[in-house]
């Protein structure tokens, strides 16, 4: 292995130019995006529901299936997820979510979890063409978004029966109580806060889980957001991400008031960030589109609106952060992290550099050997 990051088309680190595999792929999923989703686009965010047959269409194509997604993870550019993220989110947030929900829950299970449980159950997050499936991650709860230290929902071990015994309410869960597999994250030792957590798999059709309220949206709506109600379910002991073994060397450490190490759902969080950033710029950068279009046709006092200057110049400071640096600003913060990360996924050690915009992000990537 060469000792130079390979993150990057021939820059020596983190880079936002795109290697031609990445201009390939962007303009594939683009044109996905174009005759595929913008066309159901209206009626499916009327509807306030999974689009099945888009998920149906990219699944055929492959594209909403666990190699393609699993690909992008492992670009060693780290630009594979933003990139496609961006491309599903300009032709529609909801459906774009509808595509990228599975994902989240896959990342949770490849983050935290063991190479076996990944290969159980990512697949079953996704099925496949004619018999297309959903995976749903369960962080949020009432009292517990940003903080997730705040979780509530419990998970107790029946050492009789070898199961997890899970109980709570989660809430904000994309495809929740739709979806095949569910990843929840609990609470194992309430006095341990974040470190006290851990996640488990709910396999389909386990008795006590059910869906909530299911939440009607002002945006993104064409996907399925509930409530996951967790009524003693009930799942195997080998169902707890990364196995008990590990979970259980976690909490001794943390008894004796060492470092967890580890944190369940902000591992998720810390890998799905540049994602969630970048459905931001493509939602960002239809949405200047949409409004540039309006301001040359729409007409007014005998001229187009956007001829009259206070508009053009809002207009133009729109474009110019949405194709210029400004909209990928988050991106670009992580760089720095990402550019770290990125190596470290390809065991590669370089000397440390200032990165004029490093921020400090706590956790890891997952693990994809
Ligand atoms: C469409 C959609 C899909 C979702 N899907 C999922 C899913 O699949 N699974 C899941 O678990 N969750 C999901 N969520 C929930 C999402 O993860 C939460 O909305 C998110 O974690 C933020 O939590 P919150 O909404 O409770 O906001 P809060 O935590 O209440 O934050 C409110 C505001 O306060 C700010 N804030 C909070 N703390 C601080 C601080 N310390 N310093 C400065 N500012 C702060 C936040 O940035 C935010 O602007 C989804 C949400 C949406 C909208």
């Amino acid at each position: 292995m060469s000792d130079a990051p390979e993150a990057g088309p021939g820059s020596g680190g983190f880079s936002l130019e795109l290697g031609e595999d990445l201009v390939q792929t962007r303009e594939w999923l683009h044109e996905f995006a174009v005759s595929v989703i913008r066309p159901a686009a209206a009626e499916w965010d009327e509807r306030e529901e999974t689009p099945w047959p888009v998920l149906e269409e990219a699944a055929k194509i492959g594209l909403y299936s666990l190699d393609f997604y699993g690909q992008q993870y492992l670009d060693p550019s780290g630009l594979g997820i933003p990139v496609t993220f961006e491309e599903l989110f300009w032709g529609d947030a909801g459906i774009g979510m509808s595509l990228a929900g599975s994902t989240l829950a896959a990342l949770a299970v490849v983050a935290n979890g063991t190479p076996e449980q990944a290969g159980e159950w990512c697949p079953q997050m996704f099925g496949g063409p004619g018999d297309v499936k959903l995976g749903a991650f369960c962080s949020s709860e009432p009292d517990a978004g940003s903080d997730v230290s705040a979780i509530r929902t419990r998970a107790v071990y029946d050492a009789a029966r070898d199961e997890w015994v899970l109980n709570g309410v989660k809430t904000w869960a994309t495809n929740g109580g739709i979806a095949n597999v569910h990843v929840v994250v609990a609470s194992v030792e309430p006095a341990f806060g974040s470190r006290g957590q851990a996640s488990f798999i709910v396999p389909p059709g386990t008795p006590g889980l059910s869906m909530g309220q299911k939440f009607r949206k002002h945006g993104i709506r064409a996907s399925h957001t509930a409530e996951v109600v967790l009524s003693d379910v009930r799942v195997p002991g080998s169902l707890v991400l990364g196995g008990r073994a590990r979970l259980e060397e976690r909490l001794a450490r943390v008894r004796e008031g060492g470092s967890a190490g580890e944190q369940a759902a902000m591992k998720t969080f810390e890998a799905s960030r540049p994602g969630v950033a970048a459905m931001a710029v493509g939602i960002a950068r239809a949405a200047a589109e949409y409004a540039t279009e309006y301001s040359r046709t729409r007409v007014q006092f005998g001229r187009p609106i956007g001829q009259n200057q206070g508009l053009a110049f809002q207009l133009a400071d729109i474009a110019a952060a949405v194709d210029g640096k400004e909209a990928y600003g988050i991106l670009e913060a992580l760089a720095g992290k990402l550019d770290h990360l990125l190596q470290r996924r390809h065991g590669l050690r370089k000397d440390k550099r200032n990165h004029p915009h490093e921020v400090e992000l706590a956790a890891d990537l997952p693990k994809v050997t």
